[in-house]
């Protein structure tokens, strides 16, 4: 498989799956995706029910990514990657939780994190340059990063992260790490430290020593694993169509992968990309007009994205067909949030943390407003324990937290803090 960039039309610069791993962004400033979008067979899709998570894994990506890594590898990665469930959880007749916070860090990102990073070191096994990662996170990414690639050799990973918007719990998780992983407080937002990864990978400068490149969704090694929860979820259902899936959305790299999932025939009869007041994407498909702009802070913060990196790349697989037939855009309030996070507490007793709430949501729109749909997978993110806090306050319950989430309270947490500066943020990962 040839991967080409979102804005090379005429295909005219095609690299392997290793330059886009090793580079994240490409020279033109586009991002990274298969050359085309291979389809599982009839018989492949029909024996989805009898298989376990990580064997869809194996499968799936097999064809989406062409056949490299090698299948042996490629097994090898699935089976260490997916080792923990992905529980879809029946609440009502058409109501399902997809739970994918069960992994280190309690939050999605682990999927994509740990396969990158397990895919990066076979990748680099021949070349022996070291790799550089620097990674922007708003909440979730550094941690599962850090957790993905901790102890990897010839990794070095860098993590970006603003001032004073993250919780506490997820700063722990991204500053407790040391060794290969350097933690970066930014005196700035979300937007400002994304901002920075892109112009340090847009440099396009040669480094002798090292390969630099991303670990956020810009990445498409963290992108493609997170097609296959998606695939399985719907193989849970029995391989139906009628089913509609709302994506928590902020860099829109969890719903892309949606969209490969389906592309290659996961049958998901509809998407619905929900958010937060940060609604630049519910915008653009109400108006016809994307206009970002700076990110406001939410109890969902992970999605206070205000120029989604992803969106490049949702345009570039709609580009053939229209996309409002497939795609419903939904922006909801921390009230309503706080709200639906009470609601499915009492009327589900169930417990979801913010984001999982705002998707909740968002899945309740789409059905409402496609009465063909039969049933609906809303994705659970995090963890609800890791925005404690807020769900206390909704629902007057006490939150269960998990052991492994405990233990990184207990850690220290160690971190340089910079300006909003380029040079400063150079100067320390080229050292
Ligand atoms: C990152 C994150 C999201 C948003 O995912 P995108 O791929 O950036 O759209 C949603 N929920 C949680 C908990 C996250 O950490």
């Amino acid at each position: 498989m040839k991967y080409f960039s979102t804005r090379d039309l005429k295909k005219n610069q095609p690299v392997s799956l290793k330059e886009a791993v090793l580079k994240g962004l490409a020279d033109d400033g586009g991002l990274y995706m298969p050359e085309f979008l291979p389809k599982l067979s009839q018989e492949q899709i029909s024996g989805l029910q009898q298989l376990e998570l990580p064997e869809i894994a194996t499968r799936l990506l097999h064809v989406l990514m062409g056949g490299e890594p090698d299948i042996r590898h490629l097994e090898a990665i699935c089976r260490d990657v997916f080792n923990f469930p992905i529980p879809l959880v029946q609440l009502s007749d058409q109501l399902y939780s997809l739970e994918l916070f069960h992994g280190p860090t309690l939050a999605f990102k682990d999927v994509g994190a740990r396969f990158m990073a397990r895919l990066t070191s076979l990748l680099m096994q021949e070349s022996r340059k070291e790799v550089r990662v620097v990674v922007a996170t708003s909440g979730d990414t550094g941690g599962a990063v850090a957790s993905g690639f901790h102890g990897v050799e010839g990794i070095r990973v860098f993590i970006l992260f603003p001032k004073g918007r993250v919780s506490m719990m997820q700063q722990k998780q991204l500053t407790c790490w040391g060794d290969n992983i350097t933690a970066i407080e930014v005196d700035g937002s979300f937007d400002d430290c994304q901002h920075l990864v892109k112009q340090l990978l847009s440099e396009k400068a040669d480094y002798p020593h090292f390969n630099l490149t991303s670990a956020n969704s810009i990445n498409i090694g963290r992108l493609l694993p997170q097609a296959v929860y998606y695939l399985y979820a719907w193989s849970r259902l029995g391989c139906k169509p009628g089913i509609g899936v709302s994506v928590p959305s902020g860099n829109f790299g969890n719903l892309t992968a949606g969209l490969l999932a389906s592309a290659a025939g996961a049958g998901i009869s509809a998407f619905a990309a929900s958010t937060n007041i940060n609604d630049v994407v519910p915008q653009y498909l109400k108006t016809g007009s994307f206009v970002a702009r700076p990110s406001i802070q939410t109890i969902s913060n992970a999605m206070d994205v205000g120029n989604p990196s992803n969106f490049e790349r949702i345009m570039h697989l709609f580009a053939a067909q229209p996309m409002e037939n497939r795609l419903h855009g939904f922006r909801f309030s921390d009230d309503e949030t706080r709200e639906a996070i009470r609601e499915l507490s009492t009327q589900f007793n169930y417990s979801c943390d913010p984001h999982g709430a705002v998707a909740y949501l968002g899945l309740k729109d789409l059905l409402a407003c496609l009465p063909s749909l039969s049933k609906g997978i809303f994705l659970e993110t995090a963890h609800p324990s890791k925005f404690q806090e807020v769900v206390e306050a909704c629902t007057g319950r006490a939150v269960y937290i998990p052991d492994r989430l405990a233990a990184f309270m207990k850690k220290k947490e160690s971190f340089l803090v910079m300006e909003n500066k380029l040079n400063k943020i150079r100067e320390c990962i080229l050292a």
